[in-house]
């Protein structure tokens, strides 16, 4: 197999640049991507490539190039609500609102600005290089994955019914590692993440009487303490999970004992059985500790739901052998699975054909070395080496696809 690196040649380079920039400087709010999608799909309209939209603010584009192998590839969309503090000139300014109506800064916070970038160039590469590969490429470019709804939502849409089915799905995302190399697991990739808001009932009364009482502050707090002990004392110790309460309202002044309380819960999980177990536990310690301050039921609202994201054994070893010839094998790094979560998975899992999901670095060395610790997805400050990244996103994703649908010997 020849893999066509791409070419990072000035032309290349500058027009990622601009695309990158562009991007950065005007990101949405998950599945409100309105914007973004007329934007990229003019971009992929200019290509020609067919394209739809699916599940709201997602688009799909459909490259094909005769007989062949279909692969698909996925880019997500959306913004997250910060504050950009980058500094950039290219720093968004953009606002946007959240479902409870809330206006809010809006950021590229998680590096999605990047993932569009590149599987934009990706795009116009294989179309112009049409001799080096022959098959049929299906571009997903996802809304909402911050808020785990918009695989779910282009499903429900009809995206296979609508697009041809792909023998493996592709995916990545940019993190602070060094520019130039992947991380990538086998197996499971990243955990399950569940979130639900909890709303507890008590009794308001006058903080002198607190015999007129159900106090909401008093019960919350023993069920977000009680709740620490699911991982300590049920989930057996050679397994992994997370339980975060991570949100915690109730109450307006010192002297008056509030009615309800609400806090908000996030689990993480890699087994299905450890998962089942400790929503079980959740449910049990929340109904019980109402149960033991006299309260009525709590009510649990599901906020979002994320799938493990399992990355095919047999399909991560051939493209760690595939990176390894074009980003070198030192560059390759195989990782355990990591508590963060995706719903990259669904989009294979929907139609049983395996997928593989890794991470690209972000920082150039130097940048590593100048900086204490370098900001991180979500943070306000982050701000990855747009140039070395974008190339090597590139070629790694280049090599995914071309890893399926490149013709031997195909010259660039
Ligand atoms: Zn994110
Ligand atoms: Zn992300």
């Amino acid at each position: 197999m020849t893999v066509t690196l791409p070419p990072t040649d000035d032309t290349t380079t500058r027009t990622m640049q601009e695309l990158y920039r562009h991007l950065h400087a005007h990101p949405e709010l998950s599945m409100q991507e309105t914007e973004t999608c007329a934007f990229l799909t003019r971009r992929l309209d200019d290509l020609g490539l067919e394209t739809f939209r699916c599940g709201g603010t997602g688009v799909v584009g459909i490259l094909r190039n005769g007989a062949g192998p279909t692969v698909a590839y996925r880019a997500d969309t959306d913004g997250l609500p910060i504050q950009e503090e980058t500094g950039l000139d290219y720093a968004s300014t953009a606002r946007g609102t959240l479902a409870d109506g809330t206006d809010v800064p809006a950021m590229h916070g998680c590096g999605h600005d990047t993932h569009m970038t590149v599987a934009l160039t990706l795009a116009e590469h294989l179309v112009t290089h049409r001799s080096a590969w022959a098959g049929t490429v299906v571009f997903i470019f996802q809304p909402g994955e911050e808020t785990g709804a918009g695989a779910v939502a282009m499903l429900a849409d009809g995206l296979w019914d609508r697009a041809p089915r792909p023998e493996v799905v592709y995916g990545q995302h940019v993190w602070p590692g060094l520019v130039g190399t992947v991380d990538i697991s086998s197996g499971v990739a990243m955990a399950m993440a569940d979130s639900w808001k909890v709303t507890v009932h008590g009794r308001q009364a006058h903080g002198s009487q607190p015999d007129q009482s159900i106090d909401a502050i008093v019960l919350g707090a023993h069920m977000v303490v009680r709740l620490q002990t699911i991982v300590s004392r049920e989930v057996h110790p050679m397994k992994a999970a997370v339980v975060t309460v991570g949100t915690f309202h109730c109450g307006l002044k010192e002297n008056i004992i509030p009615a309800t309380a609400e806090f908000t819960v996030n689990v993480r999980t890699f087994d299905v059985e450890v998962r089942t177990r400790v929503l079980d536990s959740l449910r049990r310690i929340i109904a019980a500790e109402a149960q033991a301050s006299g309260a009525p039921e709590p009510v649990i609202e599901v906020l979002s739901t994320f799938p493990r994201c399992y990355n095919d054994p047999a399909a991560t070893q051939q493209l760690i052998t595939e990176f390894g010839g074009t980003l070198g094998a030192n560059c390759v790094i195989e990782v355990p699975p990591v508590m963060g979560s995706e719903d990259f998975g669904l989009l294979a899992e929907a139609i049983g054909v395996p997928s593989v999901y890794w991470m690209f670095g972000g920082y150039s060395q130097q940048t590593i070395d100048a900086t204490e610790s370098v900001a991180g997805n979500h943070s306000p400050h982050f701000a990855p080496d747009s140039e070395p990244a974008l190339a090597a996103g590139l070629t790694a994703a280049l090599t995914a696809i071309l890893s399926r649908v490149g013709t031997p010997g195909g010259a660039a």
